[in-house]
């Protein structure tokens, strides 16, 4: 081997940290155009299927702020990473059963899929027992899709003022995921509307192949793994 070439590690390294600036400067410049502080959208680097291996080049790199969609999988890589990194912030991004609140709470600084009153009251009693102030944000189903996660846009006020009022969560703001096959800007537009008329000023949308619209749309937070990572593989 030509020792002038770099290792295939050495090239993922440099992707990876690429991929990285580049989606920082398209945030940069979508907020630009937007006329808003490109260091008021906080890039969430979804590393969901990658291994250990590859999310601690992101980190070498210098990226702290990471999400993930499964609290099994989060707690095989996370731990060690999170003793490396201490100032590392892990927001969940999948939706969370009752079973693994209390681990949930343990592992992430954010929970972003809070979008019933009960799971909402489980996380503030697993908090408080833990000694943890979990911060969240409620995902709004804007589409209305009746198989994905998140309240309905007409029930969402009930459950911003319950979490509030009734379970003392600090509530961030405001996620969603529009449908696949409809204009995402509608429902950046729609959730925007949403987080107003609740005083809430933190908006999680946006992803890979819309992250620069959503930042358009007044987005705080894009979460974006394939344009940084590179594909996953197919979920069984
Ligand atoms: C996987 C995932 C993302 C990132 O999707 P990409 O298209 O790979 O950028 C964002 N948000 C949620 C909720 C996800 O599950």
């Amino acid at each position: 081997m030509n020792p002038i070439e770099p290792t295939a590690a050495q090239t993922a390294a440099l992707d990876i940290a690429a991929n990285l600036a580049t989606v920082e400067a398209e945030i940069a410049a979508a907020a630009r155009a937007a006329a808003r502080l490109a260091d008021a959208v906080t890039l969430v680097a979804v590393a969901k299927t990658q291994p250990a291996a590859v999310v601690a080049r992101a980190l070498a790199a210098g990226h702290r702020v990471f999400g993930e969609n499964r609290v099994q999988e989060a707690e095989g890589k996370w731990p060690a990473l999170k003793s490396a990194y201490p100032d590392v912030v892990l927001h969940l991004i999948g939706p969370l059963q009752r079973n693994k609140v209390r681990r949930a709470v343990r592992l992430f600084d954010v929970i972003e899929t809070i979008d019933r009153a009960e799971l909402a009251r489980a996380v503030a009693e697993a908090g408080r027992e833990e000694g943890m102030t979990p911060e969240i944000f409620v995902q709004v189903n804007t589409g209305e899709e009746p198989q994905k996660a998140g309240v309905f846009p007409e029930e969402t006020d009930v459950l911003v003022a319950a979490c509030r009022d009734d379970f003392g969560l600090f509530v961030r703001g405001l996620m969603c995921i529009p449908p696949v096959d409809e204009e995402p800007s509608l429902h950046f537009a729609l959730l925007r509307e949403i987080a107003r008329r609740n005083g809430l000023h933190e908006l999680s949308m946006g992803m890979s192949a819309d992250f620069a619209v959503a930042v358009r749309f007044g987005a705080t937070h894009v979460r974006v793994g394939t344009a940084i990572f590179g594909g996953r593989p197919a979920p069984e």
